[in-house]
C-alpha cells in the first residue's frame, strides 16, 4: 500500500503547489503508516526531484518522455492511474490547481475511485472511511465529504496546507509506462504566455482593484505595488468586463477563487460575489474612501482613504523597508 501524489512542473521547476501536496500526502501516509511516493512528469532535474525527500516523499516515480513534456490531460491522467496501481496506492493526491482538477476526475474514473475535490483539511481517518471537508457555495459553507472507496482521491486547494519540511531523502526511478496512442490525440503545438506575472490561484499576495481606481490608466501604481510586493493582480468583475483587465485576474462567484495568504483589495466595494471568491483569504487588507464599503466588514486591516493618496504612499514605504 502507498500514497501517490502527483507533482506538478511549470516548464522543468517544481511548484509551490507541488511542494504542499507532497506534504499533504506525506501526513496522510503517516496516518496510514505506509509510504508517500511521488510521480514527475515532464523534464524535471533530478535534483529539484531529490528536494522532495525533505518533505517525506521516499520514491519519485520520473517520467521524462519527450512527447509528454507538456501537458496532455489524457496522457498524464493514463500515466498516473499506471503508476497508482504499479505502487497499490490506495490515495492519490493532486494539487486543486487547473491541470490537477481536469486530471482528478479522470484518474478517478479509471481507478473506480471515490474523489473529493478541494480539501481544505487533512482527512480524518476511520477505518476505511475518509471524511474530509471542502468549502461549499462559494466559501460561504464548509462541507464534508465522505468516502469509502477502496481507493480515494484528493485534490487539495493551494494554499490550504503549508509545505512542510520533515528532512528525508527520496529515490529517484526512472518511470516508463506505455502510452496508448490514443491518450496522444492531443499535441501541444506552442505555449504561449498571456503574461510574466505570478499565477493568480497559488499566489501568496494577491493586490487586486475594482472599479474605484476610474480606468485602465491607472493600473501602473497597482502593477508596481504588487511588484513590490511580489504579488500577482487581480481585479473586480465590472473590472475584467469594461475590458481594463484581463478575464484572468477576474476574481470571484463567477471568477477564479484564491486563497492568498495576503488580499489586497483596493476600490472595491466587496459585493457578496466578490467576496465569494477571496473570503477564505488569511489577512485580507482593504483600501477604500467609503467607511461604510462592505468590504470593511470582512477586513483584517482597513484603510479609509482615497487609493490615489493611499498606494503611492504604501509603495514608497515598502520600498524604504525593503532599502
Ligand atoms: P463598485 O461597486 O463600483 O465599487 C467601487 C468602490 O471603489 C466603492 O466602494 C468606492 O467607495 C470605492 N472607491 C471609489 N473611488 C475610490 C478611490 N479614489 N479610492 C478608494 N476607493 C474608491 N463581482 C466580482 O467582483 N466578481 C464576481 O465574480 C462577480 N460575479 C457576479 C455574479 C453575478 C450573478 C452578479 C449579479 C454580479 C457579480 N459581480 C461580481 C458583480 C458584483 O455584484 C459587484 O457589482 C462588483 O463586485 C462591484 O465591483 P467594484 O467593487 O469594483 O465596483
Amino acid at each position: 500500500m502507498s500514497v501517490l501524489i502527483y507533482i506538478e512542473n511549470t516548464e522543468g521547476q517544481l511548484k509551490k503547489s507541488a511542494f504542499e501536496a507532497a506534504s499533504y500526502g506525506k501526513a496522510i501516509a503517516e496516518q496510514l503508516q505506509t509510504e508517500a511516493v511521488a510521480i514527475s512528469i515532464g523534464n524535471v532535474q533530478d535534483d529539484q526531484l531529490q528536494a522532495l525527500g525533505g518533505y517525506g516523499i521516499t520514491k519519485v516515480l520520473n517520467v521524462t518522455t519527450d512527447s509528454l513534456k507538456s501537458f496532455v490531460n489524457q496522457a498524464y491522467a493514463s500515466i498516473i492511474t499506471a503508476a497508482a496501481q504499479k505502487e497499490n496506492a490506495s490515495v492519490v493526491v493532486l494539487s486543486n490547481t487547473f491541470s490537477g482538477k481536469g486530471l482528478a476526475p479522470r484518474v478517478a474514473a479509471k481507478l473506480s475511485a471515490g474523489i473529493v475535490s478541494g480539501a481544505s483539511s487533512l482527512p480524518q481517518i476511520n477505518g476505511d472511511t475518509f471524511e474530509v471537508q471542502t468549502s461549499a457555495f462559494s466559501n460561504k459553507a464548509i462541507a464534508t465529504a465522505s468516502i469509502q472507496s477502496a481507493v480515494k482521491v484528493l485534490t487539495v486547494n493551494p494554499n490550504a496546507f503549508p509545505a512542510k519540511e520533515t528532512g528525508g531523502s527520496a529515490n529517484i526511478e526512472a518511470y516508463t509506462p506505455d502510452i496508448a496512442q490514443t491518450d496522444l490525440n492531443t499535441v501541444v503545438q506552442e505555449i504561449v504566455r498571456a503574461t510574466d506575472t505570478i499565477s493568480l490561484p497559488e499566489a501568496e499576495i494577491v493586490v487586486s482593484a475594482g472599479r474605484g481606481l476610474k480606468g485602465p490608466e491607472n493600473w501602473a501604481m497597482i502593477e508596481e505595488l504588487a511588484q513590490v510586493l511580489g504579488a500577482a493582480t487581480a481585479c473586480s468583475k465590472p473590472v475584467s468586463d469594461a475590458g481594463w483587465r484581463p478575464h484572468s485576474e477576474h476574481v470571484g462567484q463567477t471568477g477564479i477563487v484564491v486563497s492568498p495568504n495576503l488580499y489586497i483589495a483596493i476600490g472595491i466595494s466587496g459585493a457578496i460575489q466578490h467576496l465569494a471568491g477571496v473570503s477564505s483569504s488569511k489577512t485580507i487588507v482593504v483600501i477604500n474612501k467609503d467607511p461604510e464599503a462592505p468590504f470593511f466588514k470582512v477586513a483584517d486591516y482597513g484603510i479609509v482613504g482615497d487609493a490615489f493618496v493611499v498606494v503611492p504612499k504604501l509603495i514608497e514605504a515598502l520600498k524604504k523597508h525593503k532599502g
